[in-house]
Parts: C-alpha cells; sequence; structure tokens
C-alpha cells in the first residue's frame, strides 16, 4: 500500500506508531506534523502518549494557525511552523529524541552521513541547532536557521532533532535512516578508528534506477501468491527488527532459472504488500512497475548462482559498524554463527553496485562456503538457499556483530579453537 493513500491524520498516527515501535521515541516526546499543498496543518497533540495517538487526536489547524478540530497542538508548533516559512519546498516535520541522535545532541556533535553512501544520499549534510527553551520561538528561528542553509535534518543541542521531507513518507525515510548512520557510527567508534567516503566516492556509487530496463510481461494476480506473502511478512519482520530501514534494503526470492520477485523502489516496507513485489525476468522489469535499484546485484547473482534462492542487501548498524572501520565478523565464537555463516569476507567497491560488471565481480565472490559479503561502507549481502535461512543469517550475524562489540567491554571475545571448530563440522549441510 501507498503511504500516500493514507489521509494526513493516518499518515502521521502510521508514522508516529513505527517512531515508538522503533524504540526512536518515549510516550510522551516528539512530534509529527503536515503541511498540505493549500497551507492546512495537521500536527499531534501536546502531552498525549504517542504510542496510543490516533487519527482523531491529531490536531488541525488552517493556513493562519488556527485550530480548527478538537485538543491542543503540540507545544513545538513555533518551530514546526518556522520550518515551513523558512523552507516552503518542506511538507512534513518530524521532532524526536532517539537515544542515537541524543547521543550527538548532548555530546554536541553531528553525526557524519558520509559513512556510507546510502546515507549521505537520503539524510544530505546534518545541521546543528544551539539549545533554546522548549516550544520557544526562539528554539524555532535556531532551528529554522539551520533549515534555510539547505539541511534537510538538524541536531537540537541537548534536545533532539527535527528532520523535514517533501512528505511525511520522506522526512520518515531520513529520519529512520539518520538514526541508524548515528547508531552505526556509534558502534563504530567502540570499535576504534572508521573512515567515511569522500564525496567523489560517493558520486561513483550513486546507485542507479535506469539499469532496468522494462519489459512486457505482468504476472497474474494469483501467480505465486503464497511465495509473496511469505517475501512481505519476512520484510516486515526484518524492519520490525531494525535490521533494514523501511526504504533502505532490499529482499528477492528467485522463480526460475532468470527470474525472481523483488521489493520495488520507494515503497515503505512496513506496508508492502504481495501484488506490490516486481516480478523481476531476463534482465527486465515487469510492466509498469520499477524495481529496487539494486536489482541488477540481485538477478546477477541468480544467474551466476543456481543455488541461491534468496538474496538480502542490508545495513544493519553494528555490521555497517564493522565494515566503516575495515573490519569483519568473527564468526568462530559461537557454535550458531560458525555452522550457518562461514565466512563473511570484508570486500571493497568502487562504483556502483548495480554496474553490471561490479554485480558480477561482487556475485562471482560468493559461493557455497561464502554465502555473505559484508561490503565496506555500503551494505551487508546476504544470500540463502530458503528466505528462511537468508532472513536467519541477517539475523545472526546482526546479533553476533552486537555481541563482538560488546564484547570489547568486557575484554573481548574468546574464539572458539580448532578442535571445538572440528567438532561442528557435521552439521554444516
Ligand atoms: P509535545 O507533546 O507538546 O509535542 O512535546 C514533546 C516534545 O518533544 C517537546 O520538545
Ligand atoms: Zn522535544
Amino acid at each position: 500500500m501507498h503511504f500516500h493513500t493514507l489521509s494526513p491524520p493516518q499518515q502521521i498516527v502510521t508514522t508516529m506508531k513505527w517512531i515508538y515501535e522503533g524504540g526512536m521515541t518515549t510516550s510522551t516526546g516528539g512530534n509529527i506534523s503536515l503541511k498540505e499543498p493549500g497551507g492546512d496543518i495537521w500536527v499531534t497533540p501536546s502531552g498525549m502518549d504517542k504510542g496510543i495517538v490516533g487519527a482523531d487526536d491529531i490536531v488541525h489547524l488552517d493556513p493562519d494557525a488556527k485550530v480548527i478540530s478538537e485538543g491542543n497542538p503540540s507545544s513545538e508548533l513555533p518551530s514546526h511552523y518556522c520550518i515551513y516559512r523558512e523552507r516552503p519546498d518542506i511538507g512534513a516535520v518530524i521532532h524526536a529524541h532517539p537515544p542515537g541522535l541524543i547521543t550527538f545532541s548532548i555530546a554536541g556533535e553531528i553525526p557524519d552521513t558520509n559513512i556510507i553512501s546510502r546515507m549521505r544520499e537520503v539524510c544530505g549534510n546534518v545541521g546543528f541547532a544551539p539549545y533554546r527553551i522548549p516550544g520557544s520561538e526562539a528554539l524555532g528561528r535556531s532551528i529554522a536557521g539551520q533549515f534555510a542553509r539547505g539541511h534537510q535534518a538538524v541536531v537540537m543541542e541537548n534536545h533532539g532533532v527535527a528532520v523535514g521531507g517533501k512528505d511525511l513518507d520522506e522526512a520518515y525515510r531520513r529520519f529512520e535512516l539518520l538514526e541508524a548512520c548515528c547508531q552505526t557510527i556509534i558502534h563504530a567508534n567502540r570499535i576504534g578508528n572508521w573512515r567515511g567516503l569522500s564525496i567523489e566516492e560517493i558520486e561513483k556509487r550513486r546507485l542507479q534506477t535506469r539499469s532496468m530496463p522494462s519489459g512486457d510481461h505482468t504476472p497474474d494476480h494469483s501467480e505465486q501468491l503464497d511465495l509473496r506473502s511469505a517475501v512481505t511478512e519476512i520484510a516486515k519482520r526484518v524492519c520490525r527488527q531494525r535490521l533494514m530501514t523501511s526504504s533502505g534494503g532490499c529482499l528477492s526470492v528467485r522463480t526460475g532459472v532468470e527470474s525472481c520477485w523483488i521489493t520495488p523502489e520507494n515503497i515503505n516496507k512496513r506496508l508492502l504488500e504481495p501484488e506490490e513485489l516486481v516480478l523481476l525476468r531476463q534482465g527486465q522489469s515487469e510492466k509498469g512497475k520499477v524495481p529496487d535499484r539494486l536489482a541488477t546485484l540481485h538477478q546477477q547473482i541468480y544467474l551466476q548462482h543456481p543455488g541461491v534462492r534468496t538474496v538480502i542487501t542490508a545495513r544493519p548498524p553494528c555490521l555497517s559498524a564493522l565494515g566503516i572501520t575495515g573490519r569483519t565478523l568473527d564468526t568462530r565464537t559461537i557454535p550458531e554463527s560458525y555452522v550457518f555463516l562461514r565466512d563473511i569476507p570484508l570486500v571493497s567497491c568502487s562504483r556502483e553496485l548495480n554496474d553490471p560488471e561490479e554485480a558480477g565481480r561482487l556475485s562471482g565472490m560468493i559461493s557455497y562456503e561464502t554465502p555473505m559479503l559484508l561490503i565496506r561502507n555500503e551494505l551487508l549481502l546476504v544470500t540463502g538457499r530458503t528466505l528462511q535461512e537468508a532472513f536467519d543469517r541477517l539475523e545472526i550475524a546482526e546479533f553476533g556483530a552486537r555481541s563482538a562489540i560488546d564484547a570489547l567491554v568486557m575484554g573481548g571475545a574468546n574464539p572458539l579453537h580448532e578442535t571445538q571448530l572440528r567438532g561442528l563440522e557435521k552439521f554444516i549441510s
């Protein structure tokens, strides 16, 4: 389902629910507003439990800021208005106190979105607004002053973050990815030195959607509906587990020698429906649909590896932290990770992952012994013989990365030794 088909209050309530369930706001913190093309504003009510806010609670104001519904608008309304006045291109604003961004806010720093090319593309260069009293005009001016410089997201000193977008869909994508960026940097700082990309490197890696031509095929509505439903369910679980952001990663399943179902570009995966998956066939996408921008890479893997039935590409924060510090996960720590993950090489890339040559090179590194790749400053690539196997690998790898990073403050992880590893060989199928 397209987010834009929801009414303004439903869009706000749905987004607030994702933010709350994703652990990105407390029940009293944060607020969301949306500006309609005619100038009417919809905003969350003040002081209400954000975990249970309903569409009827959303406050409606006319373009002159007069409340035309029930309820008290957010106390941060002055900031929202200041941003809209300063930036007519912005149609929605999210303010919240998510833990990763708060860490930057209280440390007086801004996250470097150049750690991963996609983060830079979506979040841009982040601004920093000096502290002012919550709810004041002065706070609004402080934040709007940063938006006036072209920033799309602003860390609010000792308070939180304000993120804008042309609509709420875009603002949420940015907000979610920026929080993931902060989490990644915080984990990376615990590991050691990390490296961001230069603007030139980011330009070279910018993903293109153009490389997949549209074909004539249109699948029947009922075709493989069970399989498609299973993919959408897993996509939602992956998002809920915060192993990928709702607009950030990609899932696909093979359906034939040269065909697969793949998640579409520009649809929030939390709302994904089976009918919205895109059928790729012989290098062409289903008529009238746009597949995820990593479609060429996914297809290349199916072409080269007949045993692979699922591919997932994602940017889970702990593995991404390893990726930007130039390390990879030592899987020889517990039987589960050694048996299911085998080795995860850290590999580099110098251009767009969808470039046919680059996709072929990366795909060539996948094998039975190497079902996953950690691509530096990019993403984790997971393959599996089933959908379940790939999902399981993604979960195990991110859990393992989190424990390995946490173990650093416990004196480090003790790997399994050779004889213990040999004893596990019989479990490897
Ligand atoms: P409201 O509940 O009034 O929107 O305030 C929450 C908040 O985050 C204040 O900065
Ligand atoms: Zn606040």
